[in-house]
């Protein structure tokens, strides 16, 4: 059994996959608390469904995208088992997932949007590094979420370090909702001389901030 905090369908707000029809399944509870945290309902409550009921909601849905979301998804065990029978019904799966837990067990199927937590977060000294020598180029993306210029810097850093223009197939810089000059961000990025791509949560600007299930 899986404890699930919601399952809906939508446009994918972030990544690449931007603007694409997606089914998204949100687990429950997550290990960290990063202090601009955007998902706290996500940390208790939840309902317990078998991933035979998840993979049922998700077809009827009718999207070809499915995004297995948190919380921190790989949390739970039975999450890398959700994975992979999403795979096995021909899913295109995306897995969102904070760079604590090891991705290591994950179906390869599955993209991996691999979130690496700056300074601001106040969880970077969580970030598991073997994760970043894990990302494939052809699928997996890697996402910064920035909250002033100490991230920026530590995310060029990180880059740099690992390579990830090369490692991934995108670098995605994303602002934390409502706490940095979007104009400000743009000019970093636009002038860092990157291959990286600066994203807006969708999401958030089509149904505001706090609706959930979107
Ligand atoms: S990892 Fe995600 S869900 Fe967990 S505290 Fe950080 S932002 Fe919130």
């Amino acid at each position: 059994m899986l404890r699930v905090t919601e399952i809906f369908r939508s446009i994918q707000g972030e990544s690449t996959h931007a603007g694409r029809p997606c089914a998204f399944v949100r687990l429950t509870g997550c290990p960290m608390r990063c202090v601009w945290c955007d998902s706290e309902y996500t940390f208790v409550g939840g309902e317990h469904i078998s991933i035979d009921d998840v993979l049922s909601q998700v077809q009827s849905m009718g999207c070809n995208l499915v995004e297995v979301t948190g919380g921190k998804p790989l949390a739970q065990k039975e999450a890398f088992a959700l994975v992979t029978r999403l795979c096995d019904a021909g899913f295109e799966v995306l897995v969102e997932t904070g760079g604590y837990q090891t991705t290591e067990d994950l179906d390869h199927r599955a993209k991996i949007i691999l979130d690496v937590k700056c300074p601001a977060s106040g969880e970077e000294p969580r970030n598991h590094w073997p994760n970043l020598e894990r990302l494939r180029a052809d699928k997996d993306e890697v996402k910064f979420v920035i909250t002033d210029r100490g991230d920026w810097d530590y995310a060029q850093e990180v880059i740099a370090r690992y390579e990830l223009q090369k490692r991934a197939h995108a670098v995605l810089i994303s602002p934390v909702w409502g706490q940095i000059d979007l104009e400000e961000l743009a000019q970093w990025v636009s002038s860092s001389g990157l291959d990286i791509r600066m994203q807006l949560q969708l999401h958030k600007y089509i149904w505001g901030p706090e609706v959930r299930g979107v």
